[in-house]
């Protein structure tokens, strides 16, 4: 009873049965008001009364009973009433009396020449009862005046109307409704079907099933709403695929450290490192595999608060350029130790801004941490910020090895490494995912350009004041999608 088809339908014969009566409605008004009705009345009383005329009553005294009888005989054989006044307008006779309400005759004067009947006086007068008569009036000889009245057919419309109009009128609503029930059928289909495996489709999703698509076809809405079923399910998909590589990372991030820990604690414990160089050996690997641990958990922990939104940031007037003086400083003794050069090319002054100093100091030694591992001796490493309106950009170039165009898009992504070789690793993947959110959650972009053999350039750009940005707020299905 609730299907769409059913609803289409009742909707569909509604609207015929309305019309339908609208029309027929329409058709009885025409018909009431048309004056051929009328005419073919007042054509009646004038045959009748000129019939009456013709009949030879002259010589009828009109005033005795057998008179009346008459005259009434005369009025029931033609089906109207019959009244002779004198020519005072006093009622000699009518044919209606002594039960019928009485015409006011005063009102006979009231009659008018019809041009379609030239004979006659033709009128209509209301009785007692507020019926209405038509009449035609004429002379019957010197004295007397002969009126022929008769009520007019009211109910003229409804009978032309069910003789002639009811039955087409009939035909064509059920032919309409033949037609509501194939459209409905129709339409009902082209929502319902695709509504039908649209939930299948959604079903699915909450089981974990990914195989089906939602079909994007039907109605404007329906198509839209398969396309965002769709779109909802590469999301969920790639949301839970996210979660599962997440987890394998994390696992094997820390599985590797932690069995290397164990193999060089039980050597120590059970004497395999027997020397003092060996036990030296043995701890410093376990130090710096506990180190490493370490810098994982503290990645992880940063990530999932930036991604729950519980570390707000502590904005405050930023003054950019110290901070970047600051950050470069603390790396000179590395470059130096590494042979690389590390300049800045920062402005004598930088625009006032707003922002975290803490986490952008963090976002900064990432960047310049990178640049000068992945840089070799005799390189350069250059600091450069610039400002335009309502922005200012801080770029962080080498002349490194380089990333290959394929890793380039993806080292953002949590644990995303272009050297897959654990022993040249030192880091865990996860400082340009931190350093990216924390850009994007000043309201700012983090992108990287690179030519392998020349070097890469990351280019932080932040806007200049952006205060109702208070704390981080990323949405879950963007990190969902970043994986
Ligand atoms: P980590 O440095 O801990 O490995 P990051 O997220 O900071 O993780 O960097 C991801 C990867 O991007 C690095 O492993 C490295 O391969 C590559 N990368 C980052 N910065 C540079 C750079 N300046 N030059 C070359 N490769 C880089």
């Amino acid at each position: 009873m609730n299907s769409v088809g059913t609803r289409l339908f009742a909707a569909f014969v509604a609207l015929i049965v309305l019309v339908i009566l609208m029309i027929s409605f329409t058709l009885i008004v025409l018909l009431r008001n048309n004056p051929l009705v009328q005419r073919q009345d007042l054509a009646k009383l004038a045959n009748v009364s000129s019939s009456i005329t013709r009949l030879d009553l002259p010589g009828v005294e009109l005033n005795t009973a057998q008179d009346e009888v008459k005259v009434q005989q005369l009025a029931s054989t033609y089906g109207v009433r019959v009244l002779v006044t004198d020519s005072a307008g006093a009622v000699l006779l009518d044919s209606a009396q002594p039960n019928g309400p009485p015409l006011p005759l005063r009102r006979f004067r009231t009659a008018r020449q019809d041009p379609l009947f030239p004979q006659v006086m033709v009128g209509q007068v209301r009785d007692s009862n507020l019926t209405q008569w038509l009449f035609v009036a004429r002379a019957f000889d010197v004295n007397r005046v002969l009126v022929t009245a008769a009520q007019p057919r009211q109910l003229a419309a409804l009978v032309f109307f069910g003789e002639n109009l009811l039955l087409p009128m009939a035909e064509s609503a059920a032919v309409a409704i033949l037609v509501a029930i194939v459209l409905a059928i129709l339409i009902s289909r082209s929502i319902a079907q695709p509504l039908q495996k649209m939930a299948a489709v959604a079903q699915g999703i909450a089981q974990g099933e990914y195989a089906q698509s939602a079909p994007e076809s039907g109605p404007d809405e329906v198509r839209a709403l398969g396309q965002s079923l769709n779109s909802m399910k590469q999301q969920v998909q790639a949301s839970q695929q996210g979660q599962r590589d997440f987890l394998a990372n994390v696992s094997h991030e820390l599985k590797t450290p932690l069995t290397s820990i164990q193999g060089f604690a039980q050597a120590m414990l059970d004497g395999a490192a027997a020397t003092p160089e060996a036990i030296q050996r043995s701890a410093n690997i376990i130090f710096s595999e506990a180190d490493r641990m370490r810098r994982l958990v503290d990645g992880l922990l940063d990530l999932a608060r930036l991604d729950a939104g519980l570390r707000p940031l502590n904005r405050n007037a930023l003054e950019l350029r110290g901070l970047l003086a600051a950050v470069t400083e603390k790396f000179g003794p590395q470059a130096t130790a590494r042979g690389v050069a590390l300049l800045t090319e920062l402005p004598p002054t930088l625009p006032p801004m707003t922002g975290d100093a803490d986490r952008l100091a963090q976002v900064f030694t990432n960047l310049l941490d990178n640049a000068l591992k992945h840089t070799p001796a005799g390189g350069k490493v250059t600091v450069v910020a610039t400002a335009s309106p309502g922005w200012v950009e801080v770029g962080v170039s080498d002349t490194g090895q380089g990333i290959p165009a394929e890793d380039l898009s993806r080292i953002f992504e949590r644990f995303y490494q272009v050297d897959k070789s654990r022993a040249r690793r030192a880091g865990v993947g996860l400082g340009l995912t931190i350093s990216k959110e924390i850009v994007e959650a000043h309201g700012g972009s983090l992108r990287a350009e690179s030519v392998v053999g020349i070097g890469s350039r990351f280019v932080a750009r932040l806007p200049l004041v952006r205060p109702e940005d208070t704390t981080v707020t990323k949405k879950r299905s963007e990190i969902g999608n970043r994986r």
